[in-house]
């Protein structure tokens, strides 16, 4: 086991003593062996751990583990042996809560209060709700008449995909990891898991969870490393992986489509966006303000579903630009272990010189920076860390790269428009379709706005809810296919029919 990696000084970004070794999972085995790669603090810049990279030998043998576990126990269990399995894993994650919020902090200096609300949370909670929903989802059946007169039965039956690989990114760890990990357990299927780079605490704490609840070897594998010519490449061209389940970038979604077309495997892709959030006149201000800061600085503004592109009608564009720009430049920066942060640094110094260099081309393109735009200083170990200003942007028109290109940092541009059509056709003049968000008392408005935004969620007068059961995932270079509820169920499962003549 790995004993003594989730020490509560991550929660500073420090490490205690020596930075200790994270290692790779598979057929139930932790190993360090092989060489290592660092995992940085960003709050800090400090290294916080080493991290056993995963060569292809070692994906190997994870995807070897994984299908040979298809064949074990796991295979023989039917649904509800399985949804017990799911319960104990939720139980589990909740008996290591402090030392699932140390690593998650640790890794991304989000603050320990989110962690503790949101990360953490979900992830306990994506097990139980897919335990549930494969335990009461029926299939369907038809009868059918024979050519002979007589009556055939139809009826669909739900098996495992087979070996899943399982792709993340560093923004929400675990939640996203379990968002796959959860349905694709559920129907049976085992699962490598390749989690970001920026970002390997969690999953090796997750597979101490699976250990402990009972789950069998092989069944879950994490495998460590980068991308091209690392780990992730390694899996996603593997010839023995059935489906790759993958949340990132879009253009990262465009390699992995290419490394799939070899074996026709089935992708499920959740990706990037550039997200509208669009206030009428008619909303209620106050709450579209709070809503909009929320929904553009949350996570340091590193959600998919993050607002960057608002548009406010005229009556009450400049209300509404004045107040977030003052509600912006108050969001302070706290060490992540105060419980009253609420802020973060973004993941990485590379991600750091991106989101700037975004700051910086908004200025070219003739932006005005209302706040922000530039980094905080703090004169303590916080000044090697990765952090940015939240930033509010207006004057640049729908055509600037900054109002079409995905930023992923805590940033927005405001925009005026007149009515109803132009805020639509503004806010679908884009690449992406992930989320919208809509401000309005206007009922048929809202409802509208649900038919007319090409989105695959629109919220209307709020941000971030989420049912587990609701179809999740984005239109255009957003992504392809939906997870959540029963469409998980259908990504993660092979349908068969099976047509019986009762004559
Ligand atoms: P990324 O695409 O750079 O990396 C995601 C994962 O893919 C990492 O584990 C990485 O190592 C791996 N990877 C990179 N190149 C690969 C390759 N060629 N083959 C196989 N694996 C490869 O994304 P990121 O920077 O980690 O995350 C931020 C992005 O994720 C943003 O675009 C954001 O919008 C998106 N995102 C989308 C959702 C959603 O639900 N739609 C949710 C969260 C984040």
């Amino acid at each position: 086991m790995t004993d003594g990696l989730w020490s509560p000084s991550l929660l500073a970004g420090r490490p205690a003593g020596e930075p200790s070794v994270l290692p790779n999972f598979v057929d139930g085995v932790f190993d360090t062996s092989g060489t290592h790669f660092d995992k940085v603090s960003p709050v800090t810049g400090e290294t916080i751990r080493y991290v056993t990279e995963a060569d292809r030998s070692t994906v190997d043998g994870a995807v070897a583990a994984a299908r040979s576990a298809l064949r074990g126990p796991w295979g023989r269990m039917g649904e509800r042996e399985r949804a017990a399995v799911l319960y104990r894993v939720a139980d589990e994650l909740e008996r290591r809560f402090d030392d699932l919020v140390a690593a998650e902090v640790g890794d991304t200096g989000k603050s320990i209060s989110q962690a503790r609300t949101l990360d953490i949370p979900r992830g306990a909670a994506n097990f139980r709700a897919f335990a549930e929903i494969v335990s009461t989802t029926p299939t369907e059946s038809f009868t059918t008449p024979t050519p002979t007169g007589g009556r055939a039965l139809n009826y669909a039956v739900r098996k495992p995909v087979g070996v899943v690989a399982v792709i993340v990114p560093w923004n929400l760890p675990l939640l996203l990891l379990t968002w796959k990990v959860a349905p694709a357990l559920a129907c049976g299927n085992t699962v490598v898991v390749k989690p970001s780079e920026e970002t390997p605490s969690s999953a090796t704490l997750l597979a101490e969870v699976m250990a402990a609840a009972g789950v069998p070897d092989g069944v879950f594998n994490v495998v460590h490393g980068f991308g091209p010519d690392s780990a992730g490449e390694f899996l996603t061209q593997h010839p023995d992986v059935d489906a790759i389940t993958f949340t990132g970038e879009s253009a990262t979604g465009q390699a992995i489509m290419r490394a799939a077309a070899d074996g026709v495997k089935a992708v499920s892709f959740e990706l990037g966006g550039k997200n509208a959030g669009l206030v009428f006149a008619d909303a209620d201000l106050d709450a579209a303000i709070e809503g909009s800061v929320r929904s553009s600085f949350t996570n340091g503004g590193q959600v998919c579903l993050c607002t960057e592109r608002l548009l406010v009608q005229r009556p009450v564009f400049d209300e509404f630009v004045t107040r977030l720009a003052a509600r912006a430049a108050e969001l302070t920066f706290g060490w992540p272990a105060d419980e009253a942060t609420a802020n973060m640094p973004l993941i990485s110094h590379a991600h750091q010189d991106k989101v700037l260099g975004y700051y910086d081309l908004a200025r070219t393109e003739g932006a005005m920076v209302l706040t922000g735009g530039d980094i905080p200083t703090f004169a303590d170990a916080r000044d090697g860390g990765a952090y940015v200003r939240p930033t509010v942007l207006t004057g640049l028109g729908p055509d600037a790269r900054v109002n079409r290109e995905e930023v992923f940092g805590p940033v927005c541009h405001v925009a005026p428009f007149d009515d109803e059509d132009e805020a639509f056709e503004l806010a679908n003049d884009s690449d992406y379709g992930l989320a919208a968000t809509v401000w309005t008392r206007d009922v048929g408005r809202a409802h509208r706005a649900g038919t007319r935004l090409e989105t695959g969620i629109v919220w209307v007068n709020t941000w971030f809810l989420r049912d587990l059961r609701t179809p999740f995932g984005g239109a255009k270079a957003s992504g392809l296919g939906r997870e959540g509820g029963t469409h998980s169920l259908n990504f993660y499962s092979e349908l068969t029919n099976v047509c019986v003549d009762l004559s």
